[in-house]
């Protein structure tokens, strides 16, 4: 997808500090990040946010979670983390292409729910 930035990252036109890669799945730091560990997980396939996620393109998404389980153990998540998804203007997603962000190295004391 032209002139999207984590599509420019995965391709390597824009670097970045990467954790993990398959043949589905791209994982790199946040370079804002709001916890110690704080990971970006993004499907290497262009889908913009949730809300675009259908019968024909959840299967990166499992994916997805595959790759997040991976990383939090080799990160030494073991006490537990935060996954995350900003969909869409009200959700305050800044980056459109479907992403997770895992956040841990903190025990969090706030909850949204
Ligand atoms: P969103 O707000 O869309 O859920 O999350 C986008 C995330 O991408 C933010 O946490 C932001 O810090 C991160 N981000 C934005 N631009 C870059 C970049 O160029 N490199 C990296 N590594 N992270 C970025
Ligand atoms: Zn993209």
């Amino acid at each position: 997808m032209d002139n999207c930035l984590f599509c420019k990252i995965i391709a390597g036109e824009i670097p970045s500090t990467k954790v993990y890669e398959d043949d589905a799945v791209f994982a790199f730091r946040d370079i804002n990040p709001q916890a110690p560990v704080h990971i970006l997980v993004v499907p290497k396939q262009h889908i913009c946010c949730a809300d675009a996620v259908d019968a024909g393109n959840s299967a990166c998404v499992a994916r997805c979670f595959e790759a997040i389980a991976k990383i939090a153990k080799a990160e030494g998540l073991e006490n537990g983390y935060r996954v995350i998804n900003n969909c869409g203007a009200d959700g305050g997603q800044t980056v459109m292409h479907l992403h997770f962000h895992i956040l841990g190295g903190v025990k969090f004391s706030d909850k949204m729910i």
